[in-house]
């Protein structure tokens, strides 16, 4: 451990403490330079971490859900004042384009004014006169503990899926982000004290499996939203299940665009350029596979996509010219790698290729340019596996069914879209395909905060989707009460009868 770097610390009852004796470094992906260390909580400080919520849940959840939400909206305004400065954060460590850090904190931002609705939100359902002078309602209480672990790919967002709607709910928090760029995170975590959020109601510890595995053992811990690849999110949630649990665990992706003979193939172009290789292609919505119904479609788009590409500029994310920064690790880099290598063996043709880009002054980043592909079909790695990286291939099939066979015989289901001018065919796609988020000439349908995240298939393992209404219900339990106040004087009868209102 090299000893004058900065180290990121975990964040346990409002205080910034060490914890654990093992750390890892941080890159900045640009330079390849390790420029951070963060510690990796051992079992014993992430059980201080659980201890710090346990404590603080009783407080918080009798804290008025009106000024729980306040403080969701103090947090609002401070995330706006310090955009600057967590996106610089976001992007020396994640490597995306400024302006795509902008962009993700201001998807998180609008998490966080969801969850400022809370007392809205939790009205509850009330019934009256289910029986004589009887009245029933359903409340939503907070669960208690609550954690959350979270990928590299958007460290300010997706947390922000997380943990302000379960706090604003009532209930408390352990956060374990992703350990290759963990500071946005943290300091997301530090202005949400500064926003009045009490100690101990949101703390912060890094880690890897031995901090995930004590949050999963732990039976404090009462639920568990994870968002990562789909290996570990099926461990998650088998092993959190298995802990007695409610566990929601966001998995993978290959997400298929379908492009009509009758779309705008201009528009379509262009969207499909910011799908497949915006933040390098590190998006579980980015789009991998262009799905060309008619060979004259696919030679078109093939046409565009090449004008487009080659003017695409690749290079620093903190350069406000560069369109595409680099990818996160030289792990994945060597991996992404290898899949264009596995594409050219299995016989698609690498129509462009982005290996060995070079960027002026930064030799050892880990860069590398978009690629794309032609003649990709089912069966091959790179048809099959999600890549994470700037490679797009397109796939030639005849028909829109043909289409939709392939997306639905896929193990994914996160996201899909149809480009078209064609009501009838977007029609019979939306009621159709077998995928949770679908877009019609959108590409990247991520749903809006007051909407819910959630693939279908091996991208989600659970039954509520991330955020919005369904995440209002994965952290509450419903408790239904139901109450008589019999006038006084009158003497009611024995019954043997089950109730009814027979
Ligand atoms: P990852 O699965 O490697 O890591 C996610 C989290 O799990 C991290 O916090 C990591 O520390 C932890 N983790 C890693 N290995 C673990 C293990 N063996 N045991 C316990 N915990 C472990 O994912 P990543 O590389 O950080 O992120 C990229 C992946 O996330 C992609 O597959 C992408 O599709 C997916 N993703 C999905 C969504 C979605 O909403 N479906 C959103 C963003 C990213």
């Amino acid at each position: 451990m090299t000893k004058s770097l900065p180290t990121i610390q975990h964040l346990i009852n409002g205080q910034l403490v060490s914890g654990g004796s093992r750390s890892a470094d941080v890159f900045n992906p640009a330079t390849g330079q390790v420029e951070k260390q963060v510690l990796l909580a051992d079992k014993l400080t992430v059980e201080q971490a659980i201890a710090s919520a346990q404590a603080a849940f009783p407080a918080w959840r009798n804290t008025p859900p009106l000024k729980r939400a306040r403080v969701m909206s103090k947090l609002k305004e401070l995330l706006e004042q310090h955009a600057d400065e967590l996106c610089a954060l976001i992007t020396a460590e994640h490597g995306k384009v400024l302006s795509d850090a902008f962009g993700e904190l201001q998807r998180g931002i609008e998490n966080v004014e969801y969850a400022s609705y809370a007392p809205e939100l939790l009205k509850g359902e009330h019934s009256k006169n289910v029986g004589p002078a009887i009245d029933s309602w359903s409340e939503f209480q907070a669960l208690g503990v609550t954690a959350g672990i979270t990928p590299f790919n958007f460290p300010a967002m997706v947390p922000l899926w997380m943990w302000p709607l379960a706090v604003a709910c009532g209930n408390t928090f352990v956060l374990k982000p992703s350990e290759r760029d963990p500071s946005s995170t943290l300091r997301v975590a530090e202005l949400a004290l500064q926003a009045g959020l009490p100690p101990g109601v949101l703390n912060v510890v890094h880690g890897d499996k031995e901090a995930v595995d004590t949050l999963l053992q732990d039976p404090r811990v009462k639920a568990v939203s994870f968002v990562g690849s789909t290996p570990i999110a099926e461990y998650i949630y088998s092993e959190g299940c298995k802990h007695g649990k409610r566990v929601q665990a966001l998995g993978g992706a290959k997400n298929h665009a379908v492009l009509m003979p009758d779309a705008d193939i201009g528009n379509a172009v262009n969207a499909l350029m910011g799908a497949a290789f915006g933040s390098c292609g590190e998006r579980c919505m980015a789009i991998p596979l262009v799905v060309a119904v008619g060979d004259d479609t696919a030679e078109a788009v093939i046409a565009g996509l090449k004008t487009e590409i080659a003017k695409m500029k690749v290079g620093p994310g903190s350069d406000a010219s560069s369109d595409m920064g680099p990818l996160v690790t030289r792990t994945h880099f060597e991996k992404v790698t290898a899949y264009v290598n596995q594409g050219v063996k299995e016989g698609a043709t690498l129509l462009v290729d982005g290996r060995g880009v070079q960027v002026a002054g930064h030799a050892a980043g880990y860069f590398m340019g978009p690629c794309l592909f032609d003649n990709v079909k089912p069966g091959m790695t790179i048809y099959q596996e999600e890549i994470f990286g700037p490679v797009l291939g397109v796939v030639r099939v005849k028909s829109l069914q043909d289409a939709m066979d392939l997306i639905d015989a896929h193990e994914y289901g996160n996201g899909t879209c149809i480009f078209t001018r064609d009501g009838e065919a977007a029609r019979y796609f939306t009621d159709n395909i077998q995928v949770g988020m679908v877009g019609v000439n959108v590409p990247l349908p991520v749903p809006v905060a007051y909407h819910s995240f959630g693939g279908w298939k091996r991208s989600l393992f659970g039954d509520l989707h991330a955020y919005g209404p369904d995440a209002v219900r994965f952290y509450t339990k419903r408790k239904t009460i139901t109450q008589r106040w019999p006038s006084a004087g009158v003497r009611e009868g024995t019954v043997f009868s089950f109730p009814s209102s027979r």
